[in-house]
């Protein structure tokens, strides 16, 4: 039997990002003793790296909001997949979270009557996003720490010890969820730093762990998001819902490599800079939809002109929605109008003087002189689509977060899937992550207490523990396993090859061809995988833990791509050139990936035949008084038959 530290809590959070933080709070205040559990230091999760702010229909700047308005965007957004009751709940419940912070220290911008403020973001019909400038993740972050602080504080006064009931551990990684017959029964890690293994034993597990950007080569997601939590479900017997829905935004930076798909703000195109591509050209008047015609700009003059007199111009096609700007740039550089870097032009130096730059884009100035060497006053950026957010996620209970088929697993924030449809709104991800959140939250602190009231507390099978130890020292073996069979596969070179993969194979525009071959790269790069190996030994040893996280990317992946090959249409984050329009017919089908063996182990299964099953599964009937919040003429667009027939005239 393996060497591990064991210890015991009621709640585990494997994840301490927005959703993460919020669950663990709300465990601990409901009497869970809670560990949070983060690969990263303690403050660094993705979602400080939130920009444009939280979506809640408080109504500061514009009366006419409310959670109906909120909920109809959101569900038009999603094009009507979206799990309604999600984002009913999100709606109705976003402007607690958000006053709720404040309640914990943290300050929004205000309006001038001294209320929250909000701005306009894509797809919201009125100004919604409360924020802190440009940097709102950082002060949700902050607020959610404090928040921690002060209860570890409160249990010191009590029990003489902070962490007593609320524990966090920084720079681990969990690899297993352990489970008791169907049951989860706590998570199986290991430090970065020292290497060593542990276990946290616990009835209730909630996964908090964000996307899986770092499987594509180009994306605006940071090193943790390799779909850990994604795969943990999977590998837990949790099915993922809808993986084909991957949000592309259209502009990252694509030089140099190693900042390669950093986000460049929307901003940039609001305040005037214009696309072009190798040619010179402004490509964007090529590439607008019928559906659209009527609301952009024809001409350049006019699209100009939109900049100072919006009320008698039509705005210029740099500002159509994010996948289509989006698509476009894609269709440029694949025909050879890119740019040297493999993107095309963003220029905002021949449209406004040089201090005006500065001043309205400083993050963007220094972002583009300090990475790039590129100066934006004098000379145009490159830019190319980056892989920016996974709709798809872990099937789970709308009103508890309860991850299905797992008695005793949660997951909430990104790695949830169902909330947003086929393509998220801006803002509406950090609202998500405190709602559900704090759900995730709140049913793994009442699961927890009823296991504890029955006495029967839960055990940790030793087998699984062997098991997960011999899968995470694996990759130091490698050679042995597999005598004859070559030298062992390197891990960066595995990683690299599969992100170009995603990326050119089911990337923004998917084909059925290209797929199938995205499948088969998958299936050789996973018996490749099984031969991955590493040098020197288990302390801070980063080739190692990239080893590890292979095996996650990889299952996403395949999810992913059978998935993009499975939905025969268009919509929202997944574009099928082999089939360009939204059909209604796909509305009311998810699809649902699981484990090709429920048993959850991955050497049982051949890697050539895939590890994934894929069924498709009807929707829920959209609640009949939700659905009146919207005209028939709309729903008609976007409903099937069989559901637009029980509907009133
Ligand atoms: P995260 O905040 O990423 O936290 C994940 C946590 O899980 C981390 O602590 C990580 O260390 C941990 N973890 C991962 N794997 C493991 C493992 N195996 N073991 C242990 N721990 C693990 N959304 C908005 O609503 N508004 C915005 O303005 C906005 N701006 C954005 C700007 C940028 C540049 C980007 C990239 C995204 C933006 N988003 C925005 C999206 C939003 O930030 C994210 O969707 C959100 O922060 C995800 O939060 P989370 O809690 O789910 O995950």
């Amino acid at each position: 039997m393996s060497v591990v530290d064991r210890q015991e809590w009621d709640v585990v959070v494997v994840g301490a990002g927005g959703a993460g933080l919020r669950a663990a709070i709300e465990a601990r205040e409901r009497g869970a003793r809670t560990a949070v559990i983060c690969k990263s230091l303690f403050g660094k999760a993705h979602t400080v790296m939130a920009e444009g702010g939280i979506a809640a229909s408080m109504g500061n700047v514009n009366s006419g909001d409310n959670w109906q308005v909120h909920f109809r965007d959101t569900m038009r957004g999603g094009k009507f997949l979206n799990q309604w009751r999600m984002a009913e709940l999100h709606a109705q419940e976003a402007p607690q979270r958000v006053w709720e912070l404040e309640t914990w220290g943290a300050l929004f911008d205000r309006t001038k009557d001294g209320r929250i403020s909000q701005r306009n973001f894509g797809g919201h019909e009125y100004p919604r996003l409360a924020h802190v400038g440009d940097r709102t993740g950082l002060e949700l972050i902050r607020t959610l720490q404090q928040k921690i602080v002060s209860l570890q504080q409160e249990d010191f006064r009590e029990t003489g010890d902070h962490e007593s009931r609320l524990k966090v551990f920084q720079e681990c990684t969990v690899t297993r969820v352990l489970k008791e017959g169907r049951a989860v029964s706590g998570v199986f890690g290991y430090e970065r730093e020292s290497g060593r293994f542990f276990v946290l034993q616990a009835p209730s597990v909630v996964i908090a762990t964000g996307g899986i950007g770092k499987s594509f080569k180009v994306t605006s997601n940071s090193w943790e998001y390799t779909g850990d939590g994604h795969a943990l479900a999977l590998l837990a017997g949790a099915p993922l819902l809808n993986m084909e829905f991957v949000q592309f935004h259209p502009t990252g930076m694509v030089w140099p490599p190693s900042v390669k798909g950093i986000l460049v703000t929307e901003s940039v195109r609001g305040d005037g800079g214009v696309l072009r591509n190798s040619e010179g050209k402004r490509f964007m008047f090529d590439y607008v939809p019928d559906v659209f015609k009527e609301k952009y700009a024809e001409s350049e003059a006019e699209g100009d002109r939109w900049y100072d007199d919006p009320d008698h111009n039509r705005r210029p096609p740099e500002l159509l929605p994010r996948d289509e700007v989006a698509r476009a740039i894609n269709a440029e550089v694949k025909e050879g109008r890119g740019s040297p870097h493999g993107g095309v032009f963003l220029d905002v130096s021949t449209r406004m003087p040089a201090d005006v730059i500065r001043r309205r884009l400083p993050s963007m100035y220094h972002q583009f002189k300090e990475l790039a060497d590129v100066d934006i006053t004098a000379e145009a950026m490159e830019v190319g689509p980056t892989c920016h957010y996974v709709m798809g996620g872990v099937a789970v209970d709308s009103d508890t977060a309860a991850a299905r088929g797992v008695p005793g697993l949660f997951a909430a924030g990104e790695v949830a899937g169902g909330m947003h449809g086929s393509n998220r709104l801006g803002g509406n991800s950090l609202s998500d992550l405190l709602v559900f959140g704090r759900r995730a939250g709140r049913y793994a602190a009442e699961y927890a207490a009823d296991r504890s009231d029955g006495g029967a507390r839960t055990r940790v099978d030793d087998a699984q523990v062997d098991a997960a130890a011999a899968e995470a020292l694996r990759p130091f073996s490698a050679e042995a396993e597999e005598p004859g069979a070559g030298p062992p596969e390197n891990p960066y070179t595995l990683h690299q090859e599969l992100q170009q993969t995603m990326n050119d194979l089911v990337g923004i525009i998917r084909r059925e061809a290209e797929t199938k071959q995205a499948l088969e790269k998958l299936a050789e790069l996973r018996v490749r995988a099984r031969r991955a190996g590493v040098e020197g030994h288990r302390q801070f040893n980063p080739g190692w833990h990239l080893a590890l996280d292979l095996r996650n990317m990889l299952l996403v992946g395949e999810c992913v791509a059978r998935a993009a090959l499975e939905r025969t249409e268009s919509r929202g984050g997944h574009t099928r050139e082999d089939h360009p329009s939204m059909d209604r017919r796909w509305r009311p089908v998810n699809l649902v990936c699981s484990l090709a063996d429920p048993a959850g182990d991955l050497a049982a299964i051949d890697p050539e035949r895939g590890r994934i099953a894929l069924e498709r599964q009807t929707t829920e009937p959209i609640r009949p008084d939700l659905l009146a919040l919207f005209d028939k003429e709309e729903l008609v667009k976007y409903l099937a038959d069989e559901e637009l027939e029980g509907l009133s005239e």
